[in-house]
């Protein structure tokens, strides 16, 4: 997950026939370098993505809440669909803990629910443990944030729960082992502002 959240991979969750993420009245934000995906989108779908620069859009939904590229058989442009739909992974909110709330995304939380995690390793267990925690101090300090870097979704929180995780934890001087820790607020928006405003 981390990877595909940094823009340096794609998710790789394992949806079976599950479409629910393609039909749960989402617009799919593609970027102006998307320039892939951007051919095979016919210029009818796109819309300026609001509140961003210039060049990037948006896909709509029907009236049923589906993506008008969703076919009988799937994604109709799977090999080049957007970057959006290449890290999208629902399983960010068993991850977090956190709960869509949206009525129309109800078939996503279904979904989601049915993830279960296991922990190998020790080490896998308190990161987890640090992703639930960057998740409560994202929900608990709304406001924390610049407007432009603050999540308006709850999958902005979750997805950025997770991109911060490492912030909640600390080494143990003795053990060397990671471990939770509880970053200080202004700690937090200071990193965050210098991560994503490079
Ligand atoms: S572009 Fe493809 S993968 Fe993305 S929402 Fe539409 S149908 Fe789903």
């Amino acid at each position: 997950m981390l990877p595909a959240i940094c823009g340096q991979g794609v998710s790789e969750v394992p949806c079976g026939d599950c479409t629910a993420c393609c039909t749960s009245s989402q617009f799919v934000h593609i970027a102006p370098d998307e320039n892939e995906t951007l051919s095979h989108v016919p210029p009818e779908l796109r819309f300026p993505a609001p509140r961003m620069p210039r060049g990037h859009v948006v896909l709509g939904y029907d009236q049923s809440g589906h993506c008008p590229l969703l076919g009988g058989a799937g994604c109709s442009i799977y090999a080049h669909r957007p970057r959006t739909c290449r890290t999208y992974d629902c399983r960010v909110f068993v991850a977090t803990g956190l709960e869509i709330t949206e009525e129309s995304q109800v078939s996503i939380a279904r979904r989601a629910k049915r993830w279960r995690f296991s922990f190998p390793e020790e080490l896998d267990r308190v990161r987890h443990e640090a992703v639930r925690a960057a998740a409560a101090f994202l929900k608990e300090h709304q406001g924390l944030l610049p407007e432009d870097l603050a999540p308006r979704t709850v999958t902005q929180v979750a997805v950025l729960a997770v991109g911060i995780h490492d912030l909640f934890l600390d080494r143990d001087a003795e053990t060397t082992r990671l471990r939770p820790v509880a970053p200080t607020a202004q700690a937090v928006r200071s990193e965050v502002i210098r991560r994503r405003r490079p």
